[in-house]
């Protein structure tokens, strides 16, 4: 059967779209239906129809799902920010993974994920540590601030959003204040008039220091000092500055901060390290969850103090700096300069003295770095926005032919769609864990570990034991990782590949593309000093390649 627009249909809820949305089937024809529940049934009014599909606008839930729950925030249907509020906890958890399975499967091409358990959230709201608030006029010429409506420019008033800290509301109040009582104009996005944009607002989970950022379609606004005094009384105040943007788009942030009082930065906490943050510089938005996070990151780099890695996308080197505490050496890259300001500062801050950072496209450094340096990797990390990597940088990865790819991805399309390019050319799916750092909304954050196609060098020591095995497999020589494995059961030393690659090199051995070293002398490259150097032949002659 056939719907047209306005038609009134009655329908099952079974399925969960992307984005949240519900999906039921009327008469085959399927309907997508935005705020209805999984398990709900309901009538829509169809809003667009097509030949074998349509959407409908929520009119009646006639049944309710046992996964409907009730929406904390009295805006959830209106604002376009949290999607699943009307949905249970556990639910959302379900939704992530299989959002995350299916991408893998349909985009990526795999079969038998090996996915671990979601790790969810302890705090369900206020958990968002960053805001940028629009400012505006409502139709009755009110000065509001609050929340674009889904998909439109319309501000919703609403000063306590439920993801966000309580400090949000002090400030918003304070500066929509300021504004009434020295006339001060919200900016018009269809007249490009008026001077007040946004309000930025930060909060240090960990540190409770507050920052506030006015962005600006103008250089100052009226008695700064005033605005100052009132912001300042907030406990927390640490950072007040004013950012311009005179441009006509859709862009929040210019490129240009003006400090008003305090400091440029305020600092927060994962684990053990401070990060020092400014206005410009990207930061994860829910603290708690990105040390769950990055400590999965960590786990899944499996570094022991001999690895050199390439942390790409890296902000202001938060990942970098957490595997650093693990690593050799440490190398981050990221494209906005103030957050490798930030990086810097913070590698310092922390005393992190094996770490060095890159301003530049990931898609440009990394080769460049690797095609003129000779830089290697041990293992690569890459942490990209949404539409994921670049293929150049994908290409110079598999180039260089790291043993571990750590991906950390905020859209799991994008996620896919890079392994299976990674896996088409000899790396293998081997752990994903999706971590939920954004509640209530449809997104999740997911964590993956690639490693070569070869033996783990646990296995070897686990399922065999090295002295009774075969040795005919080894004709044409051992794996690096059996290699490794050799080394580490009969010296208790780990060695790299970039070392085996020397002392195979050393030999007269082939080593193939693996670790290409630099043409010049470069001093980037460790060189494997004498005991592990001895290791290795050891372990070379018990695999008879010597
Ligand atoms: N790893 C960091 C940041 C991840 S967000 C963290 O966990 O905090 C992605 C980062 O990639 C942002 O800081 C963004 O500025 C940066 N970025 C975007 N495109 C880039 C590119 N082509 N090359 C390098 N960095 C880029």
């Amino acid at each position: 059967m056939e719907f047209r627009k306005n038609d009134l249909v009655t329908l099952e809820i079974e399925d969960c779209g992307i984005d949240g949305e519900g999906i039921g089937k009327a008469d085959g024809f399927t309907v997508f239906v935005k705020d209805a529940v999984i398990g709900d049934k309901v009538t829509a009014k169809i809003i667009k129809a097509k030949k074998n599909y349509g959407y409908g606008r929520l009119m009646e839930v006639l049944k309710p799902s046992p996964y409907r729950v009730e929406p904390k925030c009295a805006f959830a249907r209106q604002c376009g920010g949290c999607q699943l509020q009307a949905l249970s906890y556990d639910q959302q958890l379900v939704f992530k993974t299989n959002k995350v399975k299916g991408h893998l499967e349909r985009i990526g091409g795999f079969t038998d994920i090996p996915m671990e358990p979601i790790i969810g959230m302890d705090e369900l709201f206020h958990y968002r540590n960053k805001a940028q608030f629009p400012v505006g006029r409502n139709k009755e010429g009110k000065i509001v601030t609050g929340f674009y409506a889904g998909r439109t420019h319309n501000i919703i008033e609403n000063r306590d959003c439920a993801l966000g800290v309580a400090e949000n509301k002090e400030v918003l109040d304070r500066v929509i204040a300021h504004m009434e009582k020295y006339g001060i104009e919200p900016y018009n996005e269809a007249t490009g008039k008026g001077l007040v944009r946004h309000i930025l607002i930060r909060y240090g989970y960990f540190t409770k220091e507050v920052m506030v950022c006015l962005i600006l379609n103008g250089n100052k606004i009226s008695k700064e000092n005033v605005l100052v005094e009132s912001l300042r009384e907030i406990p927390g105040m640490t950072s007040i500055t004013i950012n311009v943007n005179k441009k006509r788009s859709n862009v929040i942030l210019g490129e240009e901060i003006r400090l008003l009082w305090g400091q440029e930065y305020i600092t927060d906490k994962i684990g053990d390290i401070s990060y020092q943050i400014s206005p410009l510089s990207f930061y994860q938005v829910n603290p708690r969850q990105t040390q769950k996070l990055y400590a999965k990151a960590l786990e899944y780099a499996d570094l022991h103090g001999e690895e050199t890695v390439w942390d790409l996308y890296c902000g202001i080197g938060t990942i970098s700096l957490f595997l650093a505490q693990k690593a050799k050496f440490v190398r981050g890259v990221e494209i906005v300069p103030a957050a490798i300001e930030n990086a810097k500062e913070n590698a310092k801050l922390n005393g992190l003295e094996n770490t060095e950072f890159f301003v530049g496209k990931a898609e440009e450094v990394l080769p460049r770095e690797y095609k003129k340096n000779g830089v290697y990797a041990d293992v690569i990390v890459v942490d990209p926005p949404r539409k994921g990597c670049d293929e150049t940088l994908l290409e110079t990865m598999v180039e260089m032919n790291p043993e571990r790819i750590v991906y950390v991805s905020c859209d799991s399309a994008t996620l896919a769609r890079d392994l299976k390019y990674l896996c088409e050319r000899g790396y293998e799916l081997r752990k994903v864990c999706a971590v939920d750092q954004f509640g209530m909304t449809v997104h999740v954050e997911t964590v993956v570990l690639l490693s070569k196609g070869e033996i783990d060098s646990k296995k070897v020591r686990v399922e065999f034991s090295l002295e009774d095995m075969d040795m005919s497999g080894f004709q044409k020589g051992a794996t690096y990782e059996q290699i490794k494995a050799y080394v580490l059961e009969h010296t208790g030393l780990k060695v790299s590949s970039l070392y085996i690659s020397q002392i195979k090199r050393k030999c007269g051995l082939d080593v193939g593309q693996n670790y290409n070293l630099s043409k010049k002398e470069d001093a980037k490259v460790p060189k494997c000093p004498p005991e592990k150097e001895a290791a290795i032949r050891d372990a070379l002659k018990y695999f008879q390649m010597i």
